[in-house]
């Protein structure tokens, strides 16, 4: 079969490859067996997969296409953070993170290659958007960062935030279909309290996300809760309004049971005075939430500062009795911090 028209084996869920393989003459039962490999095993070629016959894995390859994502490079930062560039099949490049802390080991995974969104504040706002990613090449990465953390720390993922390069609600069907292999039985087992989608802010499909019984914890990166400033930097916010989002996070709420995290970048002169202290205030009480305040890494595309109010915006938050962590970040020497994402492709 020409190799352009064949289809990728890891866009076929298990119903439809069931389908594929009765097709082709072979029973339900291989095409639970090629699943686990795909899924389970982390499968890179249909060579690998050995309990197969080797007349079937050659009716495998004549099939089917096999994009893999490979580790293009990696770069190593002294507090223990690893940047990764993965190729893609067709030679677009993302990148993702493996953050390990004494009490966690996250992967921060990118949904897109680039992004539609232009937030101000953020490098992979400046690269265009060129596609989304598919389930598996959102799959590569957790399973090859999976292995560096077992390679260079001896510890598995414990935790995964949908944070890299790209909007997740905008990619919503494949990014989906990764968090349900992720933390399916005959996927990697993970379990979904341990995933973050985080979004710009995308109204309808958070409420999609939680209609549709997703369990992850959601985080809306926030950054301004006053209409006016926060389009400013964020334009998706002239068409999903913070009336909106309010709306939609506290529908997610009464449906999941599970708090979302408000992600707020602290940023001198922008969004770090008291005045933006009260209308974070009222945002968040308007359905149960954490916040998260984040320190501003500085790229070279904005001329955006780091705030030196951090601690005293977390202690006025405190005292309003909302649930505040400070997250300082990490990897920031190799531009892997929050926001600093294709902050080198973007130049
Ligand atoms: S912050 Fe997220 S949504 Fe905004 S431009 Fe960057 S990657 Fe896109």
């Amino acid at each position: 079969m020409d190799a352009q028209k064949k289809i990728d084996i890891r866009d076929l869920d298990l119903s439809s490859l069931t389908d594929v393989l009765k097709s082709m003459g072979e029973s339900a039962y291989r095409a639970k067996q090629i699943f686990q490999w795909l899924w389970q095993k982390g499968a890179r070629n249909f060579e690998e997969m050995t309990n197969l016959s080797k007349p079937l894995r050659a009716k495998l390859v004549a099939e089917f296409n096999f994009h893999i994502s490979t580790i293009h490079t990696a770069q190593f930062s002294k507090d223990g953070t690893i940047k990764v560039a993965f190729e893609l099949y067709d030679g677009n490049k993302i990148e993702g993170v493996l953050i390990p802390t004494h009490s966690r080991t996250t992967a921060c995974v990118s949904s897109q290659v680039g992004c539609s969104l232009d937030c101000k504040f953020c490098a992979t706002g400046y690269l265009k958007r060129q596609r989304n990613l598919s389930c598996a090449e959102i799959f590569d990465q957790v399973w090859l960062i999976n292995e560096l953390a077992e390679k260079h720390y001896g510890k598995r993922l414990d935790n995964i935030v949908y944070m890299g390069m790209g909007e997740p609600l905008l990619n919503y069907a494949n990014v989906v279909r990764s968090v349900l292999i992720i933390s399916a039985a005959e996927g990697l087992g993970m379990s979904p309290q341990r995933i973050t989608i985080s979004t710009a802010g995308i109204a309808k499909m958070i409420q999609k996300l939680a209609d549709d019984g997703i369990k992850t914890n959601l985080a809306l990166s926030l950054h301004s809760a006053n209409n006016k400033k926060r389009s400013a930097i964020m334009p998706i916010n002239e068409s999903n309004t913070l009336e909106m989002l309010a709306e939609s996070l506290a529908y997610w709420y009464e449906k999941t049971g599970i708090r979302p995290t408000l992600e707020y970048t602290v940023i001198e002169g922008v969004n770090d005075g008291l005045e933006e202290e009260k209308e974070l205030v009222i945002f968040a009480r308007k359905f149960p939430s954490k916040i998260n305040l984040i320190e501003y890494n500085p790229i070279s595309l904005a001329n955006y500062q780091p705030t030196n109010r951090l601690d005293a915006f977390a202690a006025g938050l405190e005292k309003q009795k909302l649930i505040v962590h400070i997250r300082r970040s990490r990897g920031k020497d190799i531009d892997a911090a929050c926001g600093q994402l294709a902050n080198q492709l973007a130049q």
